[in-house]
């Protein structure tokens, strides 16, 4: 069975590509019917709190990335991390080292001189325990010194390193604490983690965390390091490229199915697909469709993909989506009447809006009430000429069946017979209906508020 993890550090905030790695993890666990789990890499107790831990979790269920079982703490199973360094140390595959930061430092600067590898050679590697001093040591692992490592990665494909760039790196400090390399391999092998999907600027740590592997025994998982996040410039994706926090993105009204699916296409593809459901993503996920060359981040193509996930959304899931989103940006709750306006409303308002943002601005006509505040714009419409007309047509909606073919041709007729087009008429109309020029066609609008509510509407303007 698959196993997952996504291990953030909670030193900052949900990145767009910690995101997406989230995504990927999920995407190929869910895919394959395995377990997608949360590791906290919460070992630098400087820079981690729980404040970032907090919105990690929070940026994570907002994309709607679950995850199985309890998020794990890292720094909780730092005495767990110790004992396999001292089981390597035992089995002899490590070694404690006594060599004091003088003494590296005098190592370095001969090797320097000498114009050799500044890599720490300790002189500890092979020293019997006999003749060990009694005083404070690192546990080192003994590096392989010659010959190549390489590693197949699932992304990268077959990647060698000369066994002469590995030095016998620490794995217990002097206090007894581990450092991060053991940590991460001792993690993945307790959760049973069997696929290793991350950004590829890990890519050097698997020739590292591949020594503790093999030191133990242990089966190492597949590895698949994912380029990088690129700006539309290709260079790295940093602020200078605009928003990269996924918070941001959610403050910025873009709805999860289309971001969900937007992350997913960065950097994987499934042929031309462009557009697709998470039924679809969940199925046609796999490593094989994971680019070797760093996706660029485009926001048309991110807001194409929101506008059509709005569009096939359901009106319900829409609705609680945007009081989601009105919660999370503290704007004031939908009062029942406005939210039932809205889901009655949401056929119409899906059709073209990218971000719930474009679609509330649609939706004013249903979330206001009488007497409907008219911007400039909308109160040029109504000259005398404009309101004449309207007051015509007033009589003829009191009895006119409430469907959309007998509006237009009630309207369209009093348009006709003042020798104007439909869109003369339709100005005004949407002036008195709205009070902005932002909105669904007067008709989607006429049906949405109800013959009572129109009319109302038509005569309080009716000045
Ligand atoms: N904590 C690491 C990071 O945030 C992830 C390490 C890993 O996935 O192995 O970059």
């Amino acid at each position: 069975p698959v196993v997952t993890r996504f291990a953030p550090s909670p030193t900052g905030a949900l990145h767009i590509g910690g995101a997406r790695t989230a995504l990927f993890n999920w995407l190929f666990a869910r895919a394959n019917g395995g377990t997608f789990m949360l590791r906290i890499e919460d070992t630098d107790k400087a820079r981690s709190t729980p404040e970032n831990t907090a919105a990690i979790l929070d940026g994570l269920s907002w994309l709607g990335l679950d995850w199985d079982g309890e998020p794990l703490s890292q720094a909780s199973r730092a005495e767990r991390h110790a004992e396999v360094a001292h089981q390597m140390l035992a089995a002899g595959k490590a070694y404690k080292c006594f060599s004091t930061q003088e003494e590296i430092e005098a190592f370095r600067e001969t090797a320097r001189a000498e114009n050799r590898s500044t890599l720490f050679r300790s002189p500890w590697r092979d020293v019997d325990e006999s003749d060990h001093p009694d005083a404070p040591y690192v546990i080192r692992i003994k590096a392989p010194q010659d010959g190549t490592t390489t590693i197949d990665d699932a992304v990268q494909g077959s990647v060698t390193l000369g066994n002469d760039q590995l030095d016998d790196m620490i794995l217990l400090r002097s206090d007894g604490t581990p450092v991060y390399m053991l940590a991460v391999v001792v993690d993945d092998h307790d959760m049973g983690v069997t696929h290793v999907i991350r950004g590829d600027d890990h890519l050097t740590n698997a020739f590292r965390q591949g020594m503790i592997y093999k030191a133990m025994g242990w089966d190492v998982p597949v590895m698949a390091h994912i380029p990088l996040i690129f700006g539309p410039d290709g260079k790295k994706l940093s602020k200078r490229h605009g928003a990269t926090g996924a918070a941001e993105y959610r403050a910025m009204g873009y709805p999860a199915a289309g971001m969900r699916n937007y992350l997913t296409r960065l950097g994987w593809s499934h042929g031309d697909d462009e557009f697709f459901t998470d039924a679809q993503a969940r199925e046609w996920f796999n490593l094989d469709g994971i680019g070797k060359s760093p996706a660029r981040f485009d926001t048309k193509k991110l807001e194409n993909l929101c506008g059509q996930h709005i569009a096939i959304a359901e009106d319900a899931a829409l609705l609680h989506e945007i009081q989601a989103y009105l919660a999370a940006t503290g704007a004031p709750a939908l009062t029942a009447e406005q939210a039932d306006g809205l889901e009655r409303a949401m056929y119409c308002l899906k059709e073209r809006a990218k971000t719930l943002p474009e679609l509330l601005e649609k939706a004013h006509f249903v979330l206001t009430s009488r007497p409907i505040e008219m911007d400039e714009k909308s109160a040029s419409q109504l000259t005398d000429v404009s309101r004449g007309i309207l007051s015509e047509l007033t009589p003829q909606l009191q009895s006119a069946s409430w469907n959309r073919d007998t509006l237009e041709e009630t309207v369209k007729a009093i348009a006709a017979n003042h020798g104007l087009g439909l869109g003369k008429l339709a100005g005004p109309l949407r002036a008195v209906l709205a009070g902005r020029s932002v909105s669904p066609s007067v008709f989607d609008m006429m049906l949405v508020l109800g013959r009572d509510e129109t009319l109302a509407r038509m005569q309080a303007s009716d000045g």
